[in-house]
């Protein structure tokens, strides 16, 4: 489906950064390595609300490894899906009596639109499940065909026992695992299943709910093999980065690197899995269910998206933090600091400052790092003045470039 509109990303010039990342299955920082083109798959929403902080905010932590990525001279193939058919879409849909369709529809359009304004660039393949469901259902038929799965009641499951690798992304025990697994749409507790682990791959159809015919049977897909089935396709395996929130660490992700593994045989299905935090409000994870979201839609009427973006910047991507309104505040004074300084007519050198930006971005997403080092400049801009002509516009082409902040 229609991916959103993507803004010009100026090239800089000197020398680039390569990006050191946190992967959550090695447990550290690491070097990326990638090709001339980067492939990187990022979980997407369930279009059943509207886009809050929180989802904003992992969004944003993968536009900067795209970011670090093009400032190193790659391309970057960026694929994402929307989760247009699932369990709580179709519950609000019911709720509040409108079509499935229609609902996600509409929520993924306004996504699309808050994306575009906090200028964060837009995925090459922007996939919707319902758009896919065939070749999911082959990546279904492809696991069946490799004994990984078996039905209960016409519904597919994936055998945990077939999962060699299972454990490796998220470093979880057993006990760990299994409360998670129950909490985020699994099903533990299900008769005639082999271990409550083992995950759903296909549901069969059910009265009053959509369903697609396969050579599975009529059903739709399960959540976890949606994703390893659009990554294949437009990635391939062994793709640079699998990112999203740390809800997804497990079963998502966890699962979906098994499904990757035993239908290529190759591992990691990833090279990295890499984890944005989670965004509180009043002391408690923003989530539907708490009913305490922030969203984006909402912030920007009478806002500056850039003040939004620069509140998200403030905070490193792996930290869980909390928002409040004085951040808000915090975020479009920045905005307007820098602007005034870059709105001189000359400037200190800017060139030490661009190569102290590209390594705090390069050191595992340093944002915090790169603001505070645009700050001393502009400070010291407004203070002092400076003779450079060129350094303004190289501070707006950085903040630009590196940070997704248009001045
Ligand atoms: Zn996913």
């Amino acid at each position: 489906m229609r991916s959103w509109s993507a803004q010009n990303v100026p090239s800089l010039p000197g020398s680039s950064v390569p990006l050191r990342l946190y992967d959550t299955a090695a447990r550290q920082v690491r070097l990326t390595d990638p090709g001339p083109t980067a492939r990187m798959y990022v979980c997407g929403i369930t279009p059943y609300d509207a886009t809050h902080l929180g989802h904003a905010n992992t969004y944003l932590a993968f536009d900067l490894v795209s970011r670090v990525w093009l400032d190193g001279g790659h391309q970057v193939h960026y694929t994402q899906n929307a989760t247009d058919v699932d369990d709580p879409l179709l519950e609000r849909a019911e709720q509040t009596g409108q079509g499935w369709r229609a609902l996600a529809e509409r929520e993924i359009e306004l996504f699309r639109t808050d994306m575009e304004a906090l200028r964060i660039l837009p995925p090459r393949d922007y996939v919707g499940v319902t758009e896919v469901v065939d070749q999911v259902a082959a990546l279904v038929s492809r696991l069946a065909a490799k004994g990984v799965t078996y039905t209960v009641e016409d519904d597919v499951y994936f055998s945990v026992a077939d999962a060699p690798k299972f454990g490796e992304v998220s470093g979880f025990s057993r006990e760990e695992m299994l409360p998670l697994f129950g909490e985020r749409g699994g099903d533990p507790e299900r008769p005639g299943k082999r271990d409550p682990l083992d995950w759903l791959l296909w549901r069969a159809e059910r009265p009053g709910e959509p369903s697609w015919p396969s050579p599975l049977g009529p059903g739709r897909p399960g959540w976890h093999v949606e994703c390893t089935a659009i990554a294949l396709d437009h990635l391939g395996g062994g793709f640079d980065v699998a990112g999203g929130g740390t809800d997804l660490i497990f079963p998502h992700h966890e699962c979906g690197a098994s499904e990757g593994h035993a239908a290529t045989g190759e591992w990691p299905f990833a090279k990295f899995y890499t984890h944005a935090g989670m965004v509180a409000l009043d002391g408690e994870k923003m989530s539907k269910s708490k009913g305490n979201l922030v969203f984006v839609s909402k912030l920007r009427a009478g806002h500056d998206p850039m003040a939004i973006r620069l509140i998200l910047l403030a905070h490193h991507y792996r930290t869980d933090w909390a928002y409040t309104a004085d951040q808000l505040q915090a975020a479009e004074a920045r905005l307007e600091t820098w602007r005034s300084a870059v709105a001189l007519g000359a400037g200190p050198d800017a060139e030490g400052l661009l190569a102290e930006v590209r390594e705090r971005m390069a050191d595992d997403l340093d944002a915090p790092g790169a603001l505070a080092a645009v700050d001393a400049w502009a400070a010291r801009a407004l203070r002092d003045g400076g003779s450079d002509p060129a350094a303004p516009a190289l501070v707006r082409d950085l903040a630009d470039a590196l940070l997704g902040v248009a001045l």
